[in-house]
């Protein structure tokens, strides 16, 4: 038999948690269900954040090149212990604290894959979610908040040398500290490039950065930062077509270790000529974009080109064609799926984004259940579903601001009686 729940929450990220939060404090006793751990993609409890080490674009955490002098305006010990306290937050910082309130208010967590979700056997009722180790949940509502994971170039050599050592990596602050007092290769020309290159050249590091043209989709700051590195050599016009070995530094002395190897170069290619060049480096962190983790739901919920989920103003899923035998052909939405979140954001793909829509899923997810519970228990007399009043509800788990119960706690207890 599975559980049913009010609302499961698919993603630990930004968007996950603060949907949690959401209907959490509306009494909706939330199931998120986390992801754990997929090195390779960085697919991890807590999301895409787990690989940044500072936030200075989320409103409250300002990143540790902070300058006291700035802030003397400050007054007082409170003040200044507030300054204290925002500075140098961490993306895995950020992402604790948000797990916290999300639990702090009621949130159940699960930390596992998503590896199935039915959306055809009782849509707009039930939706059945099974996971990694098979365990399965009904839910009224859906949130689908499971972001996107890092993209790896794509060559043979690649598998060959990832995550432990090896020599190839999608998170620097995961695994940079190895690569103190050697040389690596960062690849892409985007903002998460100038940031792994950057905070590598910090550890003290020697950084090429590898980009395959010679402009940048950077942000001009984070690049002016890069070009300013004397730790950071830029290589334009290049992209790695293959990885060279040496033997581990352990196979002479450890049965295991006998035919492993370790990175000792990178090949690199000009697209413009094809001439190619050896570079030697002891590591590779590619930082090329992402991919949206939307596997599950192919065939089911419309997607665009590249494989994000699409969705209307209300945050709700849109069904694909063929979804459920063509059975769905014609719905503008499937009611009670809803969607935030990079999982659905190219465009933006910024953790404030993504939290913000983890609110407004939220909401909607709030309205559409208060409307099920008043539909299916016949009390809908006696409750108000605008959002308006919905809205109130996230002000108070007991009271809202005119001193009644929230929504659903009055249609929980009109279903009670
Ligand atoms: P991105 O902006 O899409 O950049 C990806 C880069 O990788 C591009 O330069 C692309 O080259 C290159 N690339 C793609 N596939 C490649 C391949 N197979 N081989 C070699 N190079 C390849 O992705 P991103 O840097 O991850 O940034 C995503 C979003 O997050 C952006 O909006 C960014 O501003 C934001 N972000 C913000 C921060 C921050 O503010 N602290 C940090 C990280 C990311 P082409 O340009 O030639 O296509």
């Amino acid at each position: 038999m599975s559980e049913t729940r009010n609302v499961i929450i698919i993603g630990s990220g930004p968007a996950g948690y603060t949907a949690a939060l959401y209907t959490a404090r509306a009494n909706l006793k939330p199931l998120l269900i986390a992801g754990s751990a997929d090195k390779k993609t960085a697919r991890i409890k807590g999301g895409q954040l787990m690989a940044t080490s500072d936030i200075e674009n989320f409103p409250g955490a300002i990143g540790t090149s902070v300058d006291l002098d700035t802030f003397a305006f400050l007054e007082g010990d409170e003040q200044k212990a507030a300054l204290q306290d925002v500075k140098g937050l961490s993306g895995p910082h950020l992402m604790t604290r948000m797990e916290m309130q999300a639990r702090h208010f009621g949130t159940e967590m699960l930390e596992e894959f998503v590896t199935e979700v039915d959306i055809c056997s009782k849509p707009g009722e039930l939706y059945t979610v099974t996971t990694e180790t098979g365990k399965t949940f009904q839910a009224r509502a859906l949130i689908i908040a499971s972001g996107a994971a890092a993209k790896t170039m794509g060559i043979e050599a690649e598998d060959k040398f990832f995550g432990q050592g090896g020599g190839v990596s999608t998170c620097a602050t995961c695994d940079g500290h190895s690569y103190r007092g050697k040389t690596v290769a960062v690849v892409g020309g985007g903002d998460s490039a100038m940031e792994e290159a950057s905070y590598l050249a910090n550890l003290g590091i020697d950084v090429h950065l590898i980009h395959r043209r010679d402009e940048f989709r950077a942000s001009r700051i984070m690049l002016d930062r890069v070009k300013k590195n004397p730790k950071i050599h830029i290589h334009e016009f290049r992209q790695i077509v293959d990885l060279l070995g040496k033997p581990h530094p352990l196979a002479e002395t450890s049965k295991f270790f006998a035919d492993k190897e370790v990175l000792r170069a990178a090949v690199m290619e000009d697209p413009r000529d094809g001439s190619r060049e050896e570079l030697a480096v002891d590591g590779v962190f590619v930082a090329i974009g992402h991919t949206p983790n939307t596997g599950v739901f192919a065939n089911q919920l419309k997607m665009d080109e590249s494989k994000y989920l699409e969705r209307d103003r209300h945050m709700r899923a849109i069904p694909s064609i063929n979804a459920c035998n063509h059975k769905m052909h014609g719905m503008d939405y499937v009611p009670g799926i809803f969607v935030a979140g990079d999982v659905s954001d190219h465009m933006y793909r910024q953790a404030i984004t993504a939290a913000g829509m983890g609110c407004m899923a939220a909401i909607e997810a709030e309205r559409y259940i208060a409307e099920k519970l008043a539909e299916w228990e016949g009390v809908e007399g006696d409750v108000d579903t605008s959002l308006e009043s919905i809205g109130v509800s996230h002000w108070s788990n007991n009271m809202d601001i005119a001193g009644e119960k929230p929504v659903v706690g009055k249609i929980e207890e009109a279903a009670s009686v």
